[in-house]
């Protein structure tokens, strides 16, 4: 990762090449600050950064051998330490257990959250808690003791050292206290104040603000290819939080398409045109189980504020002018005589999809059921 793909930070970015340049580079830093500021992108560009075989004075040349394997997150001597779930054996698990997940996402965007990552390796409906276990602190003194490979520093970057127990906490202590040559920690943490204050010492501490509003406009725009007006209300609620930022985008994005799936459900049924409506089913039961799920609690929530429609109450009802417009020709459809067993019908999918029902079945019967129940109530 080159600093040119670290969102904004660019004093921290200078800071951080004048330390290269100076050979002030401490064996031990901690990069900290509020969620969502681009520190774990930060850390892998510095680590790219300081084994660059031809760096610039503003960033790593991105075409050395050094930076073609730290593109890929594969260089011998980058090491990663994370938060990770016990898995069914008694013996704890170690980061590199999960590092080809652990590649994946990084690879795909440095910009997650814990549980963002946590979702990649728990099973469906899991709700383990991530930890750095004890196991990990032999493994990482194991990883000292090999040589150098090729790179002109070993890396460790620790991500969310405020997982770890005491007593890896401790073990980690005792090794930033012997630092090996050439060797250098870069802690990465939300909350340095969960951490034990003796390795707080021991690290040099590098605080990275939040990111201002019109850096994460800016991004927004470009990555999601929406106009500056169109993101500045996400880039407002993100608060410096560029993570926060890309799900309200996001979320808007799903609203959409759950609502162009709504419209297509309720009309194919109201036409009974099953033919079409086994199309819809086919379509949607290849999107992700959990995709599927959310799209019939949209359509819960849909169905509950196009009965509400009907009491003429504007105040109580919760849509976006597009969806409103629509609702004022659907919502005489939903009404005392359906809208119940509707809203129960949508619920049970829901919970059948759930326990792995098949959703195709589940789906098309859900369809069959809301003709009716669409007829019968008009
Ligand atoms: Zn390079």
């Amino acid at each position: 990762m080159l600093f040119k793909q670290v969102v904004g930070q660019e004093d921290i970015k200078h800071r951080l090449i004048r330390m290269v340049k100076e050979k002030r580079v401490s064996h031990s830093l901690l990069f900290s600050g509020p969620e969502g500021n681009g520190k774990l992108a930060m850390a892998i560009s510095f680590a790219q950064y300081l084994n660059c075989l031809n760096p610039s004075d503003t960033d790593s040349c991105g075409e050395c051998s050094s930076c073609k394997k730290y593109a890929k997150l594969v260089h011998p001597d980058l090491h990663f330490v994370f938060p990770v779930i016990k898995g069914n054996s008694t013996s704890s698990p170690v980061s590199d257990n999960f590092i080809t997940e652990w590649r994946e996402l990084v690879n795909e965007s440095p910009y997650f959250s814990l549980t963002t990552w946590l979702n990649q390796i728990r099973k469906e409906g899991e709700n383990k808690q991530g930890a750095i276990f004890t196991s990990e602190s032999s493994e990482i003194i194991k990883k000292l003791s090999l040589k150098t490979f090729e790179g002109k520093y070993k890396v460790m970057i620790i991500w969310m050292p405020e997982k770890m127990n005491e007593s890896t906490s401790n073990k980690l202590l005792k090794i930033l206290e012997e630092p090996s040559q050439k060797t250098v920690f870069i802690l990465v943490s939300n909350k340095p104040d969960e951490m034990i204050s003796t390795i707080l010492s021991r690290t040099q501490q590098l605080k990275i603000p939040a990111l201002p509003q019109d850096v994460i406009a800016n991004h927004l725009s470009e990555k999601f290819d929406k106009s500056l007006s169109e993101v500045t209300g996400a880039a407002k609620v993100a608060n410096g939080n560029l993570i926060a930022g890309e799900d309200q985008v996001q979320m808007s994005e799903e609203n959409k398409f759950f609502f162009e799936q709504f419209v297509q459900m309720m009309r194919h049924s109201y036409a009974r045109k099953v033919g079409d409506l086994l199309k819809w089913v086919e379509e949607m039961s290849r999107q992700p189980r959990e995709m599927q799920r959310n799209f019939l609690n949209y359509a819960i929530k849909m169905i509950r504020e196009n009965y509400i429609m009907n009491f003429k109450q504007p105040d109580i009802v919760y849509l976006t002018p597009e969806q409103h417009n629509w609702s004022t020709k659907f919502s005489p459809f939903i009404n005392d005589n359906n809208a119940m067993m509707i809203t129960e019908d949508f619920a049970l999918a829901d919970s059948h999809i759930g326990q792995n029902g098949n959703s195709k079945v589940i789906l098309f019967d859900l369809g069959l059921k809301l003709i009716i129940s669409i007829k019968e109530g008009n």
